[in-house]
């Protein structure tokens, strides 16, 4: 078998806010190509977690590094320029375009000062609107909103916002996709094709990392977990491993 490649390497990361202790002491890997599931009861710093890793929040302590490259405080757009992007729990869709036009948006923003400049600079460059077309359709596909292309993206479901999120984050090159909890308020149905998406943008050769409250659903995508309780890992490795690990079965138990 394959040696794994970490993509992602975080460590000793520790944040307090005021007198809460959010996060002490994190440490984990993400490898190249896995599905990652972070878990945890409400309020275990998983939130808080994402945004040490994507920019947000800056630790008082411990590194994130990314490809072996340190981006423990890089703002944001360096961390996504570097090809990692995270969602956010609330779905954000641009309204008055098309599903497949706010995955276009999201192609020339990537290119830098948001819409606008992003295209004007796409254009001085010479790329073809055409190809920027077929790149959203590529992202759409994945994500099972291929159908749904030219509707106003406002008409999608809350849960069909979250996969256009995703189709979004995608359609900036993202090489590690971090979701945070995409299943929240979720149909059965359309938890299903959250699922089938993930797999898909896997599949695709994005590595995943995804924020979840329900135990069941994230054993059934996940290769390996990490689980966060009280600003602490408690339990992190094979899922099937740790799905059974009496802490963390406590954890759940006792919030
Ligand atoms: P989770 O996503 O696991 O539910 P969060 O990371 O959102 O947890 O929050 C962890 C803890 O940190 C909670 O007690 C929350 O109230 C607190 N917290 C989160 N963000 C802030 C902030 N910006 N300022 C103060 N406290 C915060
Ligand atoms: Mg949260």
């Amino acid at each position: 078998t394959n040696t794994p490649v970490t993509m992602l390497e975080v460590e000793g990361v520790s944040v307090r806010f005021g007198g809460l202790q959010a996060l002490s002491e994190v440490g984990f890997d993400i490898r190249q190509g896995e599905i990652l599931g972070l878990i945890g009861p409400n309020g275990a710093g998983k939130s808080t977690l994402l945004n040490v890793i994507s920019g947000f929040v800056r630790p008082d302590r411990g590194s994130v590094h990314f490809d072996g490259e340190l981006l423990t405080g890089r703002p944001p757009e360096s961390v996504n320029r570097a090809g990692l992007v995270r969602t956010f729990q609330a779905a954000e869709v641009l309204a008055g375009m098309t599903v497949v036009e706010n995955v276009m948006a999201a192609g020339v923003a990537r290119l830098g000062e948001g819409v606008a400049g992003g295209l004007a600079r796409f254009v001085r460059a010479g790329q073809s609107m055409a190809a920027l077309y077929r790149m959203a359709c590529d992202k759409l596909d994945l994500v099972g909103l291929a159908a749904l292309a030219n509707q106003p993206a406002q008409m999608l479901t809350a849960g069909q916002q979250r996969l256009l999120a995703a189709a979004r984050a995608l359609g900036t090159e993202a090489r590690l996709l971090i979701l945070d909890e995409p299943a929240a308020g979720l149909t059965n149905d359309e938890k299903m094709m959250l699922a089938a998406a993930i797999r898909r943008i896997r599949a695709s050769g994005v590595t995943v990392m995804f924020v979840e409250h329900d135990l069941a659903f994230v054993s059934s995508l996940a290769e390996r977990l990490v689980v966060l309780d009280h600003g602490t890992v408690i339990a992190k490795g094979e899922t099937r491993k740790v799905s059974r690990d009496p802490q963390v079965l406590a954890a759940y138990l006792g919030e």
